[in-house]
């Protein structure tokens, strides 16, 4: 089945909505990129079923589940296949036992990170208040394992509710077969996280939100701001900090095209209007060779870059 039968078919028998050719860049923090060939936006949890039952005769056809976009980088040529972005149906937070001690949420996994920080620190819920300025999902948070000042999703997830969309299967996944680890877990691409429950620990609510704010207050000293970025670009290498490396190589303001190495954070790469996502792909190649040519350390993208990219020989 070629790709536009399967957006027939889709746009038939699903509620939500299906388009071909659907512009990507403004769903990123990158703001770059093309178009999903096929974008689908699932009303409900019976639409997520159809998706499966529509690829399943599709075999092949590539897919990738969008949350914020806000680790994400799309090839200027697009998405060649199918996009999945989960809205407002998927966003949501609940207690998930009121009745028992009230420490466990579930949240929908388009809720945003920092709408999940708020709802625990207003009910004197600790251990998500790291997420509050991280701009993903929820789903994006727990496939990605997001993480900031010394915490992160996998240290309070106790599970995630997965759906297969090539077999079928829905399942709650314990935490521990996750695979989690640092900014990484072993969800496939052919998962979609439909939600996760939390169990957080109580404290004072002025705790909690004192905590927020003193993050806040950081990021917004020593990170580059609403600018287009995809926050950290490089994981942190054992016992080290990639920005520190990429700073000591001397590639602050390092530029390609128009995407270049923040001045105030070195592993924050920033996009001016016009940038292509080849530029970002480029920025990052060329980076990774210099720090492993000056500073001995390889480093490895947090950013994850999807569709096809031209690459660069070092
Ligand atoms: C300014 C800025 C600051 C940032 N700071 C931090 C930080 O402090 N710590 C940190 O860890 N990250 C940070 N990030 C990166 C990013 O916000 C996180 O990685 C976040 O968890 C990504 O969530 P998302 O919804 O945007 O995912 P996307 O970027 O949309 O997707 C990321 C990956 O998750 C997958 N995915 C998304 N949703 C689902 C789902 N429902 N089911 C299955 N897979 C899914 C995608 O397929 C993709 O592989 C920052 C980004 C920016 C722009």
């Amino acid at each position: 089945m070629n790709l536009s039968a399967l957006a027939s078919q889709l746009s038939e028998r699903a509620h939500g909505t299906v388009q071909t050719d659907y512009p990507l860049a403004g769903l990123t923090t990158y703001r770059v990129g093309g178009p999903a060939r096929v974008y689908f936006e699932p009303a409900d949890r019976d639409d997520i079923a159809v998706l499966a039952e529509v690829v399943e005769s599709a075999s092949g056809v590539p897919m990738l589940v969008l949350g914020r976009g806000s680790n994400l980088v799309v090839a200027d040529s697009g998405f060649p296949g199918v996009v999945v972005r989960l809205g407002m149906a998927f966003s949501w937070v609940r207690s998930a036992r009121p009745e028992e001690d009230g420490t466990k949420m579930v949240a929908g996994s388009a809720t945003p990170l920092p709408l999940l920080a708020n709802w625990a620190a207003r009910r004197g819920l600790a251990g998500v208040e790291f997420a509050v300025a991280i701009p993903g999902s929820v789903g994006g948070g727990v496939r990605m394992n997001a993480g900031a000042h010394g915490g992160e999703i996998v240290d309070t997830l106790r599970s995630a509710t997965l759906f297969d969309v090539r077999s079928g299967a829905l399942a709650q996944v314990p935490v521990g077969d996750l695979g989690m680890t640092y900014r990484y877990s072993q969800i496939h691409d052919h998962q979609i996280v439909l939600d996760a429950t939390f169990e957080l620990m109580r404290d004072h609510e002025d705790a909690v939100r004192a905590r927020m704010e003193s993050y806040r207050k950081h990021r917004a000293e020593t990170q580059p701001g609403a600018v287009q970025n995809a926050g950290s670009t490089f994981k942190n290498p054992p016992g080290d900090s990639a920005g520190r490396l990429v700073e000591a190589a001397g590639l602050k303001g390092h530029r390609v095209g128009r995407v270049s190495v923040s001045q105030l954070h070195a592993n924050f790469f920033i996009a001016d209007e016009g940038a292509k996502a080849q530029d970002v792909y480029d920025l990052v190649h060329e980076v990774r060779h210099l720090v492993k040519e000056r500073m001995g350390v390889e480093l490895h993208p947090e950013v994850r870059f999807v569709g096809d990219f031209a690459s660069r020989s070092a």
